[in-house]
């Protein structure tokens, strides 16, 4: 079972975003690239060097629902005569539209970002959402963790790694211990938290970095060879970059609660003392971040929080 790495160019400050082929039937697609000319035409070029065309793919596996994983699922989708598409059942706040959703501006509110931040915060938003064709339910098969996407020959099982988003996935190959991780492991940069409702209660915040923690541990205990990631190179000592991520999280953390002051901060007050230089989509980011970092330090007892005029606020004890 081949699995053949191809990088497609994005419009985002990211850069290039990896999508992995597997050549064996059912041909299988991981990530498609976000829709732009550019990343079609490095895609047919990457399979075409592979002896594939778009037409061949049966399958389009999606590690999260960001426009940059997902954007030319729906075309390619299209192209393959109906290939199936399976994404986790807890990305739909992020299939459709996530800043759109009432749920969303409500946890910017209660972040306490001002309102003209949030008006360009949706502006931006409504920018990326061009790379994407939203995807409706009845045109997905749904990833279910422990599920084995099978092969002619091999498998790949279904490992969800919540945090960056709440249905993250990856997709473990037992044989060698290979696995394709999305944006849970990056080899240069710490993923990013990304503020979302809860997928069970979405009047409550998922708690992403809790979880995220969580999958990194999963993942350990799978002790990876290799670990194909959605940016950048792959990771052999995942060991290594397992130590490396605790370090800067518990770093984070500890900054992250010197920031929170004894009379009370919201977490975008926190977010701007934490990332003064920022603008556009990273003032979003700096916000997600911190929401996530605050949620953790609260629940472990090291911050206090209370709500006044719809916005939580964050005190030192
Ligand atoms: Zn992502
Ligand atoms: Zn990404």
């Amino acid at each position: 079972m081949l699995i053949i790495p191809i990088s497609l160019p994005t419009p985002f400050y990211i850069g290039a975003v990896n999508v992995y082929v597997v050549k064996e039937d059912p041909i299988t697609i991981i990530d498609t690239g976000p829709k732009t000319r550019d990343a079609v035409d490095a895609l047919r070029a990457g399979l075409r060097q592979n002896g594939l065309t778009t037409g061949d793919i049966r399958r389009i596996v999606l590690t999260h629902a960001h426009e940059d994983h997902c954007g030319l699922a729906r075309s390619l989708r299209d192209e393959a005569n109906n290939a199936e598409v399976f994404v986790h059942g807890w990305e739909t706040g992020h299939r459709a539209a996530r800043l759109e959703h009432e749920e969303n501006l409500r946890l910017l509110q209660q972040a306490g970002v001002p309102d003209d931040e949030i008006a360009s915060m949706r502006t931006l938003y409504d920018e990326v959402r061009q790379y994407a064709d939203s995807l409706d339910d009845d045109h997905c098969r749904e990833l279910i963790d422990g599920d084995e996407l099978d092969f002619d020959a091999g498998s790949l099982r279904v490992v969800h790694t919540p945090g960056h988003t709440p249905g993250s996935c990856s997709f473990l190959r037992e044989a060698d211990r290979t696995i394709i991780a999305g944006d849970c492991v990056l080899k240069r940069i710490t993923p990013n938290p990304v503020i979302s409702p809860d997928p069970i209660d979405p009047s409550r915040r998922f708690r992403s970095l809790a979880e995220y923690l969580v999958s990194l541990a999963r993942v350990r205990s799978l002790a990876p060879t290799l670990v194909l990631g959605g940016h950048g190179e792959p990771v052999h000592d995942f060991e290594e970059l397992f130590n490396r991520y605790l370090k800067l999280i518990n770093e984070r953390q500890t900054r992250i609660i010197s920031l929170v002051p004894k009379n009370g901060a919201t977490a975008w007050e926190v977010s701007r003392a934490m990332f003064p230089n920022t603008d556009d989509v990273h003032r979003f980011l700096a916000v997600s971040e911190s929401v996530a970092h605050l949620d953790y330090a609260q629940s472990e007892g090291k911050i206090a929080v209370e709500i006044a005029d719809g916005r939580e606020v964050y005190r030192r004890l």
